[in-house]
């Protein structure tokens, strides 16, 4: 079949336009009637079987290949816009975010280079997540898909900044150079070490304190000892809110270290930097806005939809310094199109890059920075009434502090311990997934397995973390044989 005279366009605009609409109406009622769906469901093995045809050669139109879409894929997503997911660290989307999708695929702008206003966009997400941060407005960054490339980035610009602009010709040739994390960092950070030619043996984890932060005084005695053997310091990274429980590393002191040592500070803030909106919060992050890099995220809390991560750089200079390079066909023009100096291709890994700072920039204008650290005020007072409830069930016992929005618990049950009470809280977890009920995630903390509740989605309540808790009780006492107590929940 011939393509038509005007490519891949539809042949009758009124038909897309109805079709276009419905999609629209579909997907405002996906997220209106969020809670009235179960939180997660499996998807059938021949639905699946489905997704696993050869490629088509004739299309079937965008009606079909929408019913498709409705059918495969709509019951059967992740299940972070529901309410009773509050597993690992997602973020609940919004209607705003939604549109902003449709909005950015329409202009379908690349954000590579160039002179246009979707730059412009960028640029103004970006300084006001410095202004967010406390950072100098003029620091450079960059949006990307999420926090473990911004970290990447991270420690690419600080290996940069220790070996000078040379080691991009040359390699590391056997720098020995070393880094230091908590031991409760983010995976990605080990990961970027690794990817980043550095190796995870030059990453140094420190030990934590009580409440999950990082010991410094096991900081400082681990540069020393590196130093006093040969080896090189160059970047301490710092984490504000731990995956696990949410602990806030002590970013002043960090910093005063780093400083005092001449290493790079990375703060890693992927869903924790957004306390700085939340006006009762921010003291907990103080010293964020001395880092020379902060790596976080728009798609947790801010609640910007799939995928959204940001890093600045404080030292204008040094991420380009890290990324820019010359070609030909990306020459830079004084005048048209191709005008400007320094183009975000020139501050990262990405030559293409998509127009996702459009649902940031109408995030934060929509909703506005204050009503975002509500969200995140609201997140934090429900943990802090999830505990208490935690604390006040006697088959229930708390397994760690609670300083933002996660809470580790586990249930308990008498003559069991150790193996056998993991396997009955990891059992409990998969119940509630399975029942459609409420995703919370696991992890495990001292050697035991936790339950984790991460509140991180605007839309939970208080109605939704009780209905979790009451799941994980009946599912406890069901796998135990155990009765409620008399006159308990
Ligand atoms: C989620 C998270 C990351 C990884 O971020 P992605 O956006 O998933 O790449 C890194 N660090 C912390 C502390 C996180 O919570």
């Amino acid at each position: 079949m011939p393509p038509p005279a005007d490519g891949l366009d539809p042949a009758d605009w009124a038909e897309f336009s109805a079709l276009a609409h419905r999609m629209l109406d579909d997907m405002i009622g996906y997220l209106r009637d969020a809670r009235d769906r179960p939180v997660w469901q499996p998807m059938p093995a021949e639905l699946r079987a489905e997704l696993r045809t050869p490629l088509p050669h004739a299309g079937e139109g965008a009606a079909a290949a929408y019913a498709d879409f409705t059918r495969l894929v709509v019951p059967y997503a992740t299940g972070n816009t529901h309410p009773g997911f509050m597993g690992w660290v997602h973020g609940g989307g919004t209607a705003v975010g939604m549109m902003a999708e449709l909005l950015a695929g329409a202009l379908n702008a690349n954000l590579g280079g160039r002179d246009h206003a979707p730059i412009e966009v960028e640029r103004q997400v970006l300084r006001w997540a410095a202004e967010m941060l406390g950072f100098p407005l003029d620091a450079s960054g960059l949006l990307v898909t999420g926090t473990s490339i911004a970290n990447m980035i991270g420690v690419l610009v600080a290996r940069t900044h220790a070996l000078g602009p040379a080691v991009r010709r040359t390699g590391l040739q056997g720098a020995p150079l070393v880094a230091y994390a908590a031991g409760s960092v983010h995976g990605c950070i080990p990961r970027a070490m690794e990817m980043c030619g550095l190796g995870l043996d030059a990453l140094h984890m420190v030990p934590t304190d009580a409440e999950g932060r990082m010991a410094l005084p096991a900081l400082a005695a681990a540069i020393a000892a590196d130093r006093a053997e040969g080896r090189a310091p160059f970047l301490v990274v710092g984490t504000a809110g731990t995956v696990d429980i949410g602990a806030i590393d002590d970013l002043a002191a960090i910093a005063a270290i780093a400083r005092r040592e001449g290493i790079w500070f990375h703060a890693d803030g992927a869903f924790g930097a957004l306390a700085m909106l939340a006006p009762a919060l921010r003291g907990k992050l103080a010293g964020i806005e001395q880092a020379d890099s902060v790596a976080f995220d728009f798609h947790k809390w801010a609640q910007v939809p799939y995928d959204a991560g940001c890093i600045l750089v404080r030292h204008a200079g040094a991420q380009a310094a890290t990324f820019a390079s010359e070609a030909a066909y990306l020459r830079r023009e004084t005048r048209g199109l191709a005008a400007g100096t320094l183009w975000p291709c020139d501050l990262g890994p990405d030559l293409s890059r998509g127009f996702r700072a459009l649902k940031v920039w109408l995030t934060l204008k929509a909703y506005g920075a204050d009503r975002i650290g509500a969200v995140v005020q609201e997140s934090c007072d429900l943990a802090n009434r999830l505990a208490a409830r935690v604390e006040a069930e006697p088959e229930l016992e708390r397994l760690a502090p609670v300083p933002l929005n996660i809470v580790c618990f586990r249930y308990r049950a008498p003559g069991l311990d150790g193996a056998a009470l993991d396997e009955l809280n990891r059992e409990i977890v998969a119940d509630l997934h399975e029942m459609g009920l409420a995703a919370p995630s696991t992890t495990v903390l001292g050697g035991r397995l936790a339950i984790r509740a991460a509140l991180v989605n605007h839309r939970i309540t208080d109605a939704d973390t009780n209905a979790m808790l009451d799941g994980v009780l009946a599912r406890g006492r069901a796998r135990t044989g155990r009765n409620a107590p008399a006159g308990g929940a």
